[in-house]
C-alpha cells in the first residue's frame, strides 16, 4: 500500500542491458521495497538482481567524503582496508580535492597533452559519458577515451559496423516473439540477461525452435530444440559450415540479396572449403547437425540471432559477428517482424555510453574522430579548437603504454580496471605506475586503492539521467534518493573537474547535456527530455509521436550504397592453445547472483548470502580425472598467475574446460585471463586461456 511509504520512485534497474523499470518504494531514507513495472523491455518483470540488488548503496563501505593520498601512505597497492582508508588517505573538502585532481592532471597536459587517458562507465547515465568524452576531447585535445565496451561488444560493433553500418541491434529481442527460429549463441541470458531469457522461454513455450549454441549447456538447453555444444574458441568454423550447407542446398534468399547486400560471389566461393563433414572435428558437432541447423534456420519465415560476449570476446571476434550478419543477410532475416541481429548488450548503459561517444575512434553516434567536418560540427558546438584527428588508444592499449612512459595520468569513473582488465597484475602494476590517478566511484574499488584523488560520486539510485538499453530503449532514471555524506552526482563532479582544467562549462542539469548532445546525435530527433519524462523512447524515432522503431532496416542499410556486406571470415586458432604444461581451456563469465567485479552485489545482502563464496565449475569426469572432489579448493595456472577457488561439479561445462566467474577479489579471474586482442575490436580473448589446475 502506498501509504506504507514516504515516497514511490520510478526508475530503471543498474544491472544488466535488459534495462527493467523498477518502482522504488522509500520508508525512512531506505528502499524498503521494490516491484517490477511496466517497461517496455521487462513488462513488470524482474530477475533476482534487480529485485534484491539495492541495498549496496546503503552499505557502510559508501565513500562519502572526498580522499587524497596521504604523503606518509604506504606504497600504493591493493593493500588498502576500508576500515582504515585514513592511514592510506585523508579526507578533503570539494575544492581541495578538486583543485587536487586537475591540478595533477594539468600537469602531465603541459606538454602534448596525450599522457593522461581517461576511462568513463557504462554505469553512468547518457549525459554523464558525454560529458567524460567531451571532457578528455575538449580538455586534453586527444581520444584516449574508452570504457567497458571494449571488453564486452567491441568485436560485435566493429563487425555491425562494418557490414551493416551501425552498431545498434537491428531488433528488440520483444521481436522474437514474432519470430519462429531463433539462434542464440554464445550468450547465457538465464543468468545474465534474465529477463530477456523469459521471453526466449515463451517462445519455446509456443512451439519456436530455439537453436543453442555454446561450449557450456546453459540455461536455455532445456527450451532448446537443438544444443550444440561446440568446441571452445570454435564458431568460425561451425557457422562456416552451417554456411557452406545453404549454399550447397541453395537455400539462401536470391532475392534479398540481390536487393540489399554486396560481395555474395566472393562468400558463396570462400564458403566452399568449409563443408560440415570438415567442420566437424573442428567444431565438434556433427555433420548431420550442423546441416539440420542450417536448414532449420534458412527454412525460417522469421528467424532472429542473439550473441553475446561467448562471441566477442575472442581475438577472433569480430570474425564471429561477421559470419552472425553474414547468416542473417543470405536468409534474409533482418528488417521484418520476428527477424534481426541483436548482441545482447552486458551493463545497463553500454549501449547509451557508446552512442555518446565513451570510444576512441568515435565521437558521439558513431561518427569518426578522423573525419575533418565531424570534429569541426561538435568544436563548433563546443565551443573549442581542434582536437586530435587521431584514433585514440583503447582500455588494454592504455595500460600497455603506462608500462611504456607514455601515459602518466588517469581519470577513471566508475570502472575497475584492477579487477576487469585481462592479466590484471599487468593492468595494477601499470596503476600503481601512474604519476596522478583520479577515480570517481562510489566505494573504495581495487582500482581505488590505486587513485592519488578519491571523488566519491553517485550510485545510479541516487542521480538524475537517461539510460538506453540493448533495445535502443532511451528511459528515464531517477533519484530514489540522495546520494550519502556528501557524495556527489557524476555530472557535476566532472563539471566541476572541467571547470579547473579551464573549460567553459556551466550545465546546472543534465537536461541541459541532453539537449547540446541532440545537435549532433541524429539519433535522438525527436526524443526529448520531456517525452522521456513520460515514457521510454525507442531510438529512431521518426516523429515526436512515434514511440520509436523497434525493427529497423526493412529498406537498406546505413552504408554508402545502402547495401549490407558480406566479410568472409576465415578460422582463427585461440592465441593460446593447451599444451602439456597448460592442458586445460579456461572460461570466465558472470553468474546471476553477482554483477561484474562485484562491487555492489558482493556488497548486497540477500546476493551475497545466495552466493557467498568464489566458485569455478567443472565437468565431474574432469573433476575425477585431477583427483578432485566438488567442495575441495583447486589452484588454477596461468602463463600471467594463479588463484586458489572452490571447484563445483558441473555436467553443462565441456570436459578438459573450467569456468571461472570475474566478480571475485579473492580467487580474481583476471590474474589468469589471456590480454591478446581482437585486431579490429581489440577486446581481449577473455573467453580461451591455456590453464593448469591442481588440487589445492
Ligand atoms: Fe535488472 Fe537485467 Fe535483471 Fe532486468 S534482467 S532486473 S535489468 S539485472
Amino acid at each position: 500500500d502506498s501509504a506504507d511509504f514516504d515516497s514511490e520512485v520510478d526508475s530503471v534497474c543498474p544491472y544488466c542491458g535488459v534495462g527493467c523499470q523498477i518502482s522504488f518504494k522509500v520508508k525512512d531514507g531506505k528502499i524498503k521495497y521494490v516491484e517490477g513495472i511496466d517497461g517496455p523491455a521487462n513488462e513488470n518483470r524482474l530477475c533476482v538482481k534487480g529485485r534484491f540488488g539495492f541495498d549496496y548503496i546503503q552499505h557502510p563501505h559508501r565513500l562519502k567524503k572526498p580522499l587524497i593520498r596521504r604523503e606518509d601512505a604506504p606504497e600504493k597497492g591493493l593493500n588498502v582496508d576500508p576500515a582504515n582508508i585514513l592511514t592510506h588517505f585523508r579526507e578533503a573538502t570539494w575544492d581541495e580535492a578538486l583543485d587536487a585532481a586537475a591540478n595533477g592532471l594539468a600537469k602531465l597536459r603541459e606538454d602534448t597533452g596525450r599522457r593522461v587517458a581517461g576511462f568513463g562507465s557504462a554505469k553512468c547515465s547518457n549525459e554523464e559519458a558525454y560529458l567524460f568524452q567531451k571532457l578528455i576531447r575538449q580538455g586534453f585535445g586527444h581520444n584516449n577515451v574508452d570504457h567497458c565496451t571494449r571488453l564486452c561488444h567491441a568485436s560485435s560493433v566493429a563487425a555491425l559496423m562494418e557490414n551493416v553500418g551501425s552498431a545498434a541491434v537491428t531488433a528488440t529481442f520483444n521481436e522474437i516473439e514474432n519470430a519462429d527460429v531463433a539462434i542464440a549463441i554464445g550468450c547465457n541470458p538465464t543468468e545474465n540477461h534474465p529477463v530477456a531469457a523469459t521471453y526466449f522461454k515463451q517462445f519455446a513455450k509456443r512451439g519456436g525452435k530455439l537453436i543453442v549454441m555454446d561450449p557450456r549447456a546453459n540455461g536455455l538447453k532445456r527450451y532448446a530444440s537443438h544444443m550444440l555444444q561446440f568446441k571452445p574458441g570454435a564458431d568460425v568454423s561451425m557457422l562456416n559450415a552451417i554456411m557452406h550447407v545453404i549454399v550447397e542446398e541453395g537455400l539462401y534468399d536470391e532475392q534479398y540479396i540481390q536487393g540489399y547486400t554486396e560481395n555474395w560471389e566472393a562468400m558463396k566461393e570462400h564458403l566452399k572449403g568449409f563443408s560440415p563433414e570438415k567442420m566437424s572435428a573442428i567444431c565438434g558437432i556433427d555433420a548431420e547437425v550442423l546441416r539440420d541447423v542450417a536448414r532449420t534456420f534458412a527454412g525460417a519465415k522469421a528467424g532472429m540471432i542473439f550473441w553475446g560476449m561467448g562471441i566477442s570476446q575472442h581475438i577472433h571476434g569480430t570474425d564471429n559477428s561477421r559470419c552472425l550478419i553474414s547468416l542473417a543477410l543470405m536468409t534474409g532475416q533482418v528488417g521484418r517482424p520476428g527477424t534481426g541481429l541483436h548482441p545482447l548488450r552486458g551493463q545497463n548503459n553500454v549501449q547509451g555510453a557508446s552512442d555518446a561517444g565513451l570510444i576512441p575512434m568515435f565521437l558521439p553516434d558513431y561518427q569518426p574522430v578522423t573525419d575533418d567536418g565531424v570534429r569541426s560540427a561538435f568544436t563548433d558546438v563546443w565551443k573549442s579548437s581542434d582536437f586530435s584527428s587521431e584514433k585514440g588508444l583503447t582500455v588494454v592499449e592504455i595500460m600497455d603504454a603506462i608500462h611504456a612512459g607514455d601515459i602518466r595520468g588517469m581519470y577513471i569513473l566508475g570502472e575497475n580496471p584492477a579487477m576487469s582488465d585481462p592479466d590484471a597484475s599487468h593492468a595494477r602494476d601499470a596503476l600503481a605506475k601512474l604519476e596522478h590517478l583520479v577515480v570517481q566511484d562510489i566505494f573504495l574499488t581495487e582500482t581505488a586503492n590505486y587513485a592519488d584523488v578519491i571523488l566519491p560520486s553517485s550510485a545510479w539510485y541516487e542521480k538524475t539521467g537517461t539510460v538506453t538499453n540493448t533495445n535502443r530503449q532511451v528511459q528515464m532514471g531517477r533519484p530514489v534518493m540522495p546520494p550519502p555524506g556528501e557524495a556527489k552526482e557524476d555530472w557535476w563532479i566532472e563539471v566541476e573537474l572541467a571547470k579547473r582544467l579551464g573549460l567553459d562549462w556551466d550545465y546546472t542539469h543534465p537536461r541541459q547535456v541532453f539537449a547540446e548532445m541532440k545537435i549532433n546525435m541524429k539519433s535522438l530527433d525527436n526524443i526529448t527530455w520531456e517525452r522521456l519524462e513520460r515514457s521510454a523512447v525507442t531510438y529512431p524515432s521518426l516523429s515526436p509521436e512515434d514511440p520509436g522503431q523497434a525493427i529497423v532496416f526493412g529498406d537498406g542499410f546505413p552504408r554508402a550504397d545502402g547495401r549490407a556486406k558480406f566479410t568472409p571470415a576465415s578460422v582463427i586458432q585461440p592465441d593460446e592453445l593447451p599444451d602439456a604444461e597448460y592442458p586445460m581451456v579456461l572460461i570466465t563469465g558472470r553468474q546471476l547472483e553477482h554483477w561484474h567485479t562485484g562491487s555492489m552485489t558482493r556488497r548486497s545482502k540477500v546476493l551475497d548470502a545466495m552466493e557467498p563464496e568464489a566458485n569455478c565449475s567443472m565437468h565431474p569426469r574432469t573433476l575425477r580425472a585431477l583427483g578432485v572432489e566438488a567442495g575441495d579448493y583447486v589452484q588454477l595456472t596461468t602463463r600471467r598467475g594463479t588463484v586458489s577457488v572452490m571447484a563445483r561439479s558441473d555436467r553443462a561445462i565441456g570436459e578438459g574446460q573450467v569456468f571461472l566467474p570475474f566478480a571475485y577479489v579473492e580467487a580474481a579471474a583476471n590474474i589468469l585471463t589471456n590480454p591478446a586482442l581482437d585486431p579490429f575490436g581489440k577486446i581481449p580473448e577473455f573467453k580461451f586461456s591455456a590453464v593448469r589446475v591442481e588440487k589445492a
